[in-house]
């Protein structure tokens, strides 16, 4: 099974950083589609989401320690690298470790 991570995420990302893009009050700019979930004063965009963003550090640990044994050379990559890296794939385990991730912090944000 052929499964594009990027056509997913689209579905599966009601973050800032998507729905900024088409809010009732008009488009938000990037810059300020900054995260509401940590500290960090960053946009919420999907490397932000996926490799930084404090409220989903256990169980980012978890989704990480499982690609990196599938594809080690990424754990010493710098995060725009991994975040194109999984944007791009459409490697069916890619997939699969990436939606078990979002599916838990869907659980942690109470939209599942
Ligand atoms: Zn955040």
């Amino acid at each position: 099974m052929r499964q594009n991570t990027a056509i997913y995420l689209c579905f599966h990302f009601p973050r800032k950083y998507v729905s900024g893009r088409h809010n009732v009050n008009g488009k938000i700019d990037v810059e300020n589609r900054i995260c509401n979930q940590c500290c960090a004063n960053e946009v919420e965009d999907e490397e932000h989401f996926v490799l930084r963003c404090d409220k989903y550090k256990l169980e980012r640990a978890e989704f990480l320690t499982s690609l990196y044994e599938i594809f080690p050379e990424l754990s010493n990559a710098p995060d725009k690298e991994k975040n194109d890296f999984l944007i791009k794939a459409d490697d069916y385990e890619i997939f699969t470790l990436l939606s078990s991730f979002l599916d838990l912090t869907d659980k942690i944000r109470g939209l599942l």
